[in-house]
């Protein structure tokens, strides 16, 4: 690293203000995690150099033998990780370079322009890879989405009926904003109905799920996409699960249907990030996630703010903001002021546009990685509470500034910059 410094100082200073901002902020983004300097210092090594189109003992390029044992590794152990505990047979594909990506390519693989494919709406909690009408997904395919009942719990009566009516290909099932668990085997009754292949994309609760706090989408899935950066806390990535008969259409749709060249350094850092998982404290932390998100939810309630759902049953919630009448805009931006990163999102039947809202998202895995317990998070919640509450008031900004100040020097995240 201290290369960078040498030879670009410019690139080299921006990295250390980005360190220094992770180290001082309460970083609450749902989808967002630490890495550790294991996974950054694979993603930063040689493997960055090396083409390797093809998989494992069939590349388009010589001198891959180490490559193919980096990519058969990632393979091997995320599959140890997902699918073996729950005794389900699977084929895994580590290239996609995102989530978006591996979704992108399942629909390549498994439909033509034109199909119809059912998704989560995304006012209501779904991705936009899911079939919002500025994304491929949108724009090639015939979509039809499906949303949350009165109670804000997917309708899964809604879903059936919509599947009945409409036969799609494929369903999704899976969610960026939604603080529930989601019920496989309702999906893939409904699926099976119908004829269409269920497809989970678990990447906001990949690492609950390996290590079993959150349900398993495994034993009712045909096809699991993720992404590697979110809860599973692994490089910047995407991966696709699919039943072993699909293996060849999603692995052609992937490359070269999609992608070209692998990045053989991330697959590297994804096989190092699936080894700390097999680990004993990784189900040590995705429990004490589970345990934070809930002190959050249960300190925010008490300080009058509704989560939507009435409760967080995983990493995430979302926020409604109504009673303190302000929205989500003007929220993210006072708590960045005092070092609270949080994102503005939509709520269910939310009265504003989808850039300002009446709500924001918060999540509990990253302050959990820096060591954060329920009484941190409880003092965090009552943090941002303090905040909404007075947001136009300069001393109480001020108070909660120090406070955050205090605690984020109590748990740091590196002992020193990457
Ligand atoms: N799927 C879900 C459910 C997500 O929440 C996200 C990202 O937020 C993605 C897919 C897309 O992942 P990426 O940003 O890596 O393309």
């Amino acid at each position: 690293n201290s290369t960078i410094e040498i030879s670009d100082p410019a690139v080299w200073e921006i990295i250390q203000k980005e360190g220094k901002r992770q180290e001082d902020q309460i970083e609450l983004i749902a989808s967002e995690n630490y890495a550790s300097p294991a996974v950054m210092a694979a993603q930063g090594s040689v493997l960055t150099n090396k083409y390797a189109e093809g998989y494992p003992g069939k590349r388009y390029y010589g001198g891959c033998e180490y490559v193919d044992e980096a990519e058969t590794l990632a393979k091997e152990r995320a599959l140890k990780l997902f699918c073996e505990p729950v005794g389900v047979e699977m084929a895994v594909n580590v290239q996609p370079h995102s989530g978006a990506q591996a979704n992108m390519s399942v629909f390549f693989g498994l439909l033509n322009p034109g199909d119809t494919v059912m998704g989560m709406s995304l006012a209501e909690g779904g991705h936009l890879s899911h079939g919002m009408k500025l994304n491929m997904s949108g724009k090639w395919f015939n979509v039809v989405s499906y949303g949350l009942n009165d109670k804000e719990e997917i309708d899964y009566d809604q879903v059936e009926k919509l599947a009945v009516e409409n036969k799609p290909k494929i369903i999704i099932a899976g969610a960026s904003a939604y603080s529930l668990h989601i019920d496989f085997k309702r999906f893939s009754e409904i699926a099976k109905k119908v004829g269409a292949y269920l497809m989970v994309d678990m990447a906001h609760y990949a690492g609950l799920i390996a290590a079993g706090v959150y349900p398993s989408p495994f034993p009712y899935a045909d096809i699991v996409t993720t992404t590697t950066h979110k809860t599973l806390r692994g490089p910047r990535g995407g991966m696709i699960f699919c039943r072993p008969d699909l293996e060849k259409q999603i692995n052609m749709a992937v490359f070269p249907g999609v992608q070209g060249g692998p990045l053989m350094h991330v697959i590297a850092a994804k096989a190092v990030a699936f080894g700390e998982a097999l680990k004993p404290e990784y189900k040590e932390y995705q429990q004490q996630v589970i345990k934070n998100a809930a002190a959050m939810a249960d300190a925010l309630t008490k300080r009058g703010l509704r989560i939507v759902s009435g409760r967080t049953e995983s990493h995430v919630m979302l926020v409604d903001l109504r009673s303190k009448n302000i929205t989500g805009k003007e929220a993210e931006t006072v708590l960045h002021k005092v070092g609270i990163t949080v994102n503005k999102n939509s709520i269910p039947n939310d009265p504003q546009k989808p850039f300002v809202t009446s709500g924001i998202r918060l999540g509990s895995p990253a302050m959990t990685t820096r060591g954060f317990k329920e009484n941190e998070a409880v003092e965090v919640a009552n943090l941002i509470a303090d905040v909404l509450d007075a947001p136009k008031n300069e001393q109480v900004l001020a108070n909660v500034k120090e406070r955050v100040a205090s605690l984020v020097a109590r748990f740091p995240v590196y002992l020193e910059t990457v």
